[in-house]
């Protein structure tokens, strides 16, 4: 098992700011204040005094603003395509598809949904001393919650999670990555413009380091990015015990086994390996393709990967967009050198630059398909966040789900097979979050279904109950209840009738031991 890489990077910054970059062009857009550990001291004194009466809105007042707000997005989506396009270098489909969609059902879902997931439960007890009481189990939330994001989602990834804090009625402070931090900013306008009280949701724009101070600050505290980082957040978070929950990086693999649809195998590999230039944290990694499929497969997958048409067009006018972090066309390009220097063979692309031009300004790296891979190979072990698709043929569905989880990493995977009932008990040998048969990473639009990563990939997950309730303190509640004249509380209890309570103790309990 490959160890993980432990690089984290930074941009140089000016003095209290930092550059935004369109990372298609290389041209800077932006400049945005690096906030320090004083103002987010004072962004956290702000969001927990107006959080209270954020709470005592209540889930219909909170949803008002929420619903308000999935309407906005929708109504403002070619300004917010345009800002995710010009930070990320998306395509526009990209950013239409797995951002204003998921973000606007995001809106709503958790606005219809978070009093169900949070109403009190009522708890029955077999205990004795609690017989006739009211037991409850009921979830406040915890206050003030900090959501640090990455740069690959800036709407998708940062508000999947903020949305939910809000929900259930925290204040939350946003710390975006610094590489895309104008979504949030965009965003934070709209939920301005459809009521949320002032300070209920606010944006710390800075580096690392602001991440950090954030982390001192709240209640508890959500990070998506990479695994390095997550495991500092986590180290920080512990010297104040404040609650973390991390989803983080991955090298999902795909099992094609002998009896899959290999067009639908092909597609999905193609489609989900190269969707946001392949860097989505569940996107198609490393493929495992069963012998008697493999040539067919491999065949069809670079016929179509020739076809891709790369760039910043209009809609429908390209297919992959530019990387969005520069450091990552680094990573990709170490990466398929690496396999080529221990016998891989590329069947397309394989070079960083823009396909078909290659001297294009900005950071680029050709959608790439290699073969003749195996685990000795960086692109089939450390994540490669990029557009580049290994395949590697094995003998047998054995062989392909002992290389797939021979990772350090579990986030998602997928498994192709006609007979389904087969292919879902592939799938569930597979050591993941979250594993499609005959699909991938289309769980993430059911809202309902949770997705956390399992191994180095996370701790806790995100949407379903879970994706709530983690933003909230259970609070169990015992009342008494004066339906009885006598109360049976009375101390001090005489020897008597501590004797007699014995007897009863054991005559009820060792009941249940008798043979
Ligand atoms: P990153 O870890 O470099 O940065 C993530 C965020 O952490 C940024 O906002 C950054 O400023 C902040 N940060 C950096 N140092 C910090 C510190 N010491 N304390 C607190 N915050 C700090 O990750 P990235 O490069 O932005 O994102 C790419 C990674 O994110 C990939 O590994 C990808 O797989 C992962 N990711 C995971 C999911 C998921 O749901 N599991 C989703 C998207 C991305």
């Amino acid at each position: 098992m490959a160890a993980i890489e432990e690089t984290v990077h930074e941009p140089v910054a000016a003095k209290n700011e930092f550059a935004v970059e369109n990372p298609a062009t290389g041209e800077v857009i932006a400049h945005c204040p690096d906030l320090g550990a004083e103002a987010i001291a004072a962004m956290a004194k702000r969001g927990r005094e107006v959080q209270p009466a954020w709470e005592a809105l209540g889930f219909e007042g909170r949803a008002r603003i929420l619903k308000r707000m999935q309407k906005w997005v929708i109504d403002h989506q070619e300004e917010i395509i345009a800002v995710i396009r010009s930070e990320t270098g998306k395509t526009y489909e990209d950013a239409l598809i797995a951002e204003i969609s998921y973000g606007a059902a995001a809106f709503g879902f958790w606005a219809t949904n978070a009093e169900k997931y949070l109403a009190d439960e009522k708890v029955k007890s077999s205990a004795i001393l609690v017989k006739g009481k009211k037991l409850l189990l009921r979830y406040r939330p915890l206050g003030l919650v900090g959501v640090i994001g990455p740069w690959n989602y800036p709407l998708t990834n940062s508000f999947g999670d903020c949305v939910p804090a809000l929900a259930a009625g925290n204040a939350v402070i946003l710390k975006p990555s610094e590489i895309t931090p104008l979504t949030s900013l965009k965003l934070a306008e709209g939920l301005k413009e459809c009521g949320i009280p002032d300070g209920v949701f606010q944006v710390a724009t800075g580096l690392g380091a602001t991440g950090a101070a954030l982390v001192d600050q709240v209640d508890m505290i959500m990070f998506t990015g990479s695994t390095a980082t997550g495991k500092k957040v986590m180290a920080k978070a512990a010297e104040t015990l404040t609650p973390v929950s991390l989803e983080l990086g991955g090298k999902d693999p795909m099992i094609v086994l002998a009896d899959a649809d290999v067009e639908r195998a092909a597609n999905t590999a193609l489609y989900y390996g190269m969707l946001n230039g392949g860097q989505t944290c569940i996107s198609v990694e490393r493929v495992y393709v069963e012998e008697p499929v493999y040539d067919a497969f491999v065949a069809k997958v670079t016929e179509k990967a020739r076809a891709l048409r790369q760039g910043t067009g209009a809609a429908g006018s390209v297919d992959v967009g530019s990387m969005t972090f520069p450091p990552q066309v680094d990573i990709v390009e170490r990466h398929v050198e690496d396999a080529k220097a221990k016998g891989a063979t590329v069947l397309v692309g394989g070079s960083r630059g823009k396909k078909s031009d290659p001297t294009h300004p900005g950071y680029w790296y050709e959608p790439t398909i290699l073969v003749d891979v195996d685990h000795t190979m960086s692109a089939m072990t450390e994540e490669t966040f990029g557009p580049t698709l290994p395949i590697m043929k094995v003998r047998d569905e054995e062989e392909a789900i002992r290389l797939a989880n021979d990772s350090p990493y579990g986030l998602g995977a997928s498994v192709f097979g006609k007979d389904t009932k087969h292919a879902e008990a592939v799938a569930r040998r597979v050591e993941a979050g979250a594993v499609c048969v005959n699909d991938a990473l289309v769980n993430y639009s059911a809202l309902e279904l949770p997705m956390g990563g399992a191994k180095a990939s996370g701790l806790g997950s995100r949407h379903g109950a879970g994706g709530i309730r983690k933003y909230c303190q259970q609070q169990a509640i015992l009342v008494t209840r004066f339906a009885t004249k006598k109360d049976p509380h009375m101390y001090p209890y005489s020897a008597k009738m501590t004797a007699r309570l014995g007897k009863f103790f054991s005559f009820l309990y060792g009941r249940g031991n008798r043979d």
